[in-house]
């Protein structure tokens, strides 16, 4: 039992310094989903002394996303660590399911795609007025080896550039670095530190999870076994300066409607939601 909890924590310890991806007197703010991963991140950091506050997005998915608000309270009530919430409603009048489906009403994009999208817009734009110097989020070995996968089966290792235990983006002022402690923790480890910490986390699957490719990809990645998982991960990590080569030499501009950093005269969040006039 012990084994599991020393494991994970030094492999999240060593994991930040390989990387270099935390200070202990930068503000960090996990973004806390109420699930297992973000809430097993958002724990260990605390004790390890970094200086963290959580940022829940509620999304509005029904009764879901009041038991995730609940658990990032009940976790951030019980250690101590200031949260915030971020109503979806107040942030563009309406719920994440209207959202989706004015979107999906003109162009086919997954679920998973839209909100996507929107949550990593809102967390930085939110996290930056916070006054943060990075982003954690719970993305965990699984996670990644299942992206690598995915981004592969659709013919865009590109896609992955801006991948890695932390984002490879260029300096900029509105940019709030996103990074990933858990990035070789196992979602098994996860669990299971969860479990014998007894920390409170939403087990349940987001009820508006669907993407056929990520499900199918899931399926597959599950078979292969951690030491498999590892060797996918390190074999990106390998390429993955010279992918980031090519991004790195984009400048980083801001959107023409809502002033956010983004590749393009208009962000993704912006260009997503402009294909319906209903959507803010
Ligand atoms: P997902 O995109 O749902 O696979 O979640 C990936 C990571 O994004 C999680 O580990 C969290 O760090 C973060 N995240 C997801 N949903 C939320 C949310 N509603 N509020 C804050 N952070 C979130
Ligand atoms: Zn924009």
């Amino acid at each position: 039992m012990g084994k599991v909890i020393l494991d994970v924590e030094n492999k999240v310890k060593k994991t930040i310094e390989k990387y270099k991806l935390l200070g202990k007197k930068e503000k960090i703010i996990v973004a806390s989903s109420g699930g297992k991963d973000s809430s097993v991140a958002l724990y260990i950091l605390n004790k390890l002394g970094y200086n963290v506050e959580a940022l829940y997005i509620n999304l509005r998915l029904g009764d879901y996303s009041e038991r995730c608000e609940s658990a990032v309270r009940k976790l951030c009530e019980k250690e101590g660590i200031k949260m915030h919430v971020l109503d979806i409603n107040e942030e563009f009048g309406m719920k994440m399911c209207n959202i989706r489906c004015g979107v999906q009403q003109k162009i086919k994009v997954s679920n998973c795609m839209v909100c996507g999208i929107v949550k990593k817009w809102l967390l930085n734009k939110h996290a930056r007025k916070l006054g943060a110097d990075k982003i954690v989020t719970g993305h965990h070995l699984d996670d990644e080896a299942q992206t690598i996968i995915m981004n592969f089966l659709q013919g865009n290792l590109m896609l992955g550039a801006n991948s890695g235990p932390r984002t490879r983006i260029v300096y900029d002022k509105k940019f709030v670095p996103r990074i990933k402690p858990l990035y070789f923790v196992s979602e098994n480890e996860i669990r299971k530190y969860c479990e014998i910490k007894k920390l409170p986390a939403a087990y349940e699957k987001c009820p508006c999870s669907a993407s056929s490719l990520r499900i199918r990809t899931r399926e597959f990645a599950n078979k292969l076994g951690k030491k498999e998982k590892e060797r996918i991960v390190e074999n990106f990590l390998k390429i993955l300066p010279q992918l980031s080569d090519k991004f790195q030499k984009e400048k980083i501009i801001y959107c023409r409607i809502c002033g956010e950093p983004a590749r393009n005269e208009i962000c993704k969040k912006c260009s997503l939601l402009s294909v319906t006039k209903k959507v803010k």
